[in-house]
């Protein structure tokens, strides 16, 4: 039977996990606590950062909101970056993107001190999962790993391969599966014979950012499917990169859109945040 791989429940479960330890933390007298950044106010950004502040509510992570108008300087943000890494009380420091085009999203990450990027993206954190040392890892892939771990699906060993190779998903997403002892093979754009790569894997992973990309013909029988994905159809209804109807009868195990990946990304970043006080305060 297909394991529908439902990370809603598993978002739910770890944060009930950290919920628990944060109220013993407290007890201890330590508190744990993210600044929140947002420029500008582009829909989609303010729906995430709403969703962030009452995920660290419900877990009992204090949140420290930033909304500063559309015409802040980089010079401004830097300063209040600065300010906030000197503030021994914030543990976690998120700065929405994206950014107004003004502003260099790169600067702005760069100069996030490595401790308080609990979103992973600071080179030195990179470069620590690189080389495997301790470090925040980029959100949605950590989440990845949390729901093939809880799902028992074995990774060890297996042929893993990901379609995609963004800083943000796809590349530290393929890092997470060599440490964990698979045998990884990145795909992208310039990929030649995709659908027979793809079909050579026990474990695809699809963060393509193309709405039903990959239909059956790129999966093997019995292959473990996770759809990064997220986009609207034309019905304004959400879908991922995989065309979940056309897979679903031929894998394992499979994650849906919504419900999947998406909930485990926000999880992921409290988890970091928790870290952050754990490990370096
Ligand atoms: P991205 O930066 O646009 O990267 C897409 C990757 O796919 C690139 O590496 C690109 O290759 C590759 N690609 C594009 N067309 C291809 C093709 N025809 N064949 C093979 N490879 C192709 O996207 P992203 O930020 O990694 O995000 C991927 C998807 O995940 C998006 O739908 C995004 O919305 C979603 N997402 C979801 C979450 C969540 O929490 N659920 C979080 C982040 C992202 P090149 O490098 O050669 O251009």
């Amino acid at each position: 039977m297909v394991q529908i791989i439902i990370g809603k429940e598993i978002a739910q479960t770890i944060k009930d996990e950290m919920r628990a330890e944060v109220a013993q933390l407290k007890e201890l007298g330590k508190k744990c606590c993210l600044a929140v950044i947002q420029v500008g106010n582009d829909p989609a950004s303010s729906v995430y950062v709403s969703n962030k502040k009452k995920a660290c509510e419900y877990i009992g992570i204090e949140s420290l909101s930033y909304e500063l108008p559309e015409e802040t300087t980089q010079e401004e943000l830097l300063a209040l970056i600065d300010k906030l890494n000197n503030e021994a009380g914030v543990h976690g420091i998120l700065c929405q993107l994206p950014l107004p085009k003004h502003i260099h999203e790169k600067i702005i990450l760069n100069r996030i001190a490595p401790e308080k990027d609990v979103d992973g993206f600071h080179p030195q954190n990179v470069g620590a999962l690189v080389v495997g040392d301790f470090g925040f890892v980029s959100c949605t892939p950590a989440g990845i790993i949390e729901l093939l771990k809880r799902s028992n699906v074995e990774i060890e060993g297996k042929h893993c391969v990901v379609i995609g190779r963004s800083n943000i998903v796809g590349k530290p997403m393929a890092l997470l599966m060599l440490r964990e002892n698979a045998t990884v093979t990145i795909c992208h754009s310039k990929t030649q014979n995709l659908k027979e790569i793809c079909k050579q894997a026990d474990i695809l992973i699809v963060a393509v950012g193309r709405p039903l990309f990959v239909t059956s013909e790129f999966v093997k029988e019995g292959a473990v499917v996770i759809d990064v994905g997220i986009h609207r159809d034309e019905n304004n209804k959400l879908c991922g990169d995989v065309d979940f109807m056309d897979v679903e009868p031929l894998v394992s195990a499979i994650t849906p859109v919504p419900g999947g990946v998406g909930p485990m990304t926000i999880c992921m970043l409290m988890k970091n945040c928790l870290e952050a006080m754990k490990y370096y305060s």
